[in-house]
């Protein structure tokens, strides 16, 4: 069993190579909820939802959200009655979306929804979220602070970043069935997701970061150069005080990493690593990324049985 910590588009675009190589069912994904947020009586998780697509072959691979092909009719008809919300939501996403608030005001913890949704969309893939707490990172710009969703899609990240901060209630700990798919997995492979707003936040889960440790961990760089390859993680990488690129990736996770993976491009040389072409433009690109990756994983466990 692999085991993925996961963001919502450079380790789905892993995943999607991953697919060919072995069945869902062998495939564990731990999912940042960072960016989930109430609205409209509905409870959006844009990573899980994602992941969950993903696997249920449901997945708008053109923009890495959302639902093939869904219709936009309620949220058009929220807007024309003055009720604009602060993501546009298509009606079939929005049913999952009214589904799992439903099961949460009910009680259930979100790795129980996330069963249950995931079952009904007939995912064989286990998908968790990291912990069953609310978790919001919030970016605060010129004196104010905002959701990321509103840093991200309202003002589509055109605002300076002061600072990125995590808010809860209580300290985010990690589920045991997260420690238990970091402990059981043959390996654990943080894909090349966002280091501030979708890995961050799984790590700073009370567990993780220790179970990773004693874990085969092998991380793909999301940076070529000093650019992510999508998304606003250059301003939040600096926003933390760190530079943009594969290094300071690295950095941040050397404590539990075993193998660290950059682009063939990336001009940023990082002591050690393996170089494999990572900019996943299609399907193909993912399928030969994921076999490389899986042949390091397979090298490292036939070292540790010889
Ligand atoms: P989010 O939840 O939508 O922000 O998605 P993630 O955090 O999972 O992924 C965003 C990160 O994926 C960005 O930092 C991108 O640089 C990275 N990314 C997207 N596509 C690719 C790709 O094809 N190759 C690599 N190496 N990184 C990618």
């Amino acid at each position: 069993m692999i085991t993925f910590l996961s963001g919502g588009t450079g380790t789905p675009k892993l995943m999607r190579g991953y697919r060919t190589l072995m069945e869902d069912h062998e495939m564990t994904v731990i999912v940042n909820t960072a960016e989930d947020m109430w609205f409209s009586g509905s409870h959006l998780s844009p990573d899980l939802d994602t992941v969950m697509y993903l696997f249920a072959d449901l997945l708008d691979t053109e923009r890495w959200w959302g639902i093939e092909d869904d219709t936009n009719i309620t949220s058009k008809f929220l807007e024309k009655i003055g009720y604009p919300e602060p993501v546009t939501l298509g009606d079939r996403d929005r049913a999952v979306n009214i589904a799992r608030a439903d099961m949460l005001r009910a009680g259930m913890t979100l790795t129980g929804a996330t069963r249950h949704l995931s079952s009904r969309l007939q995912c064989d893939a286990t998908i968790l979220p990291m912990c069953d707490t609310e978790v919001t990172t919030c970016i605060q710009s010129n004196g104010s602070e905002m959701h990321f969703q509103e840093y991200w899609v309202k003002h589509r990240g055109a605002v300076p970043v002061d600072a990125v901060v995590r808010r809860c209630s209580e300290s985010p700990v990690a589920t045991k069935q997260v420690l238990q798919a970091i402990r059981d997995a043959d390996a654990v492979i943080i894909g090349p997701s966002n280091p501030v707003t979708s890995i961050s936040p799984i790590l700073e889960c009370e567990g993780v970061k220790d179970a990773l440790k004693d874990q085969f961990v092998i991380v793909i760089s999301p940076f070529i150069g000093d650019a992510p390859v999508s998304g606003p993680a250059a301003e939040l990488m600096m926003a933390w005080d760190m530079a943009p690129n594969g290094q300071a990736t690295y950095d941040l996770y050397r404590d539990f990493t075993d193998v660290f993976v950059q682009d063939i491009r990336d001009p940023v040389a990082i002591e050690g690593a393996v170089r494999l072409d990572t900019l996943m433009t299609d399907k193909e690109v993912a399928l030969a990324l994921a076999e490389s990756i899986q042949q390091i994983i397979d090298t490292a466990a036939d070292h540790i049985n010889s």
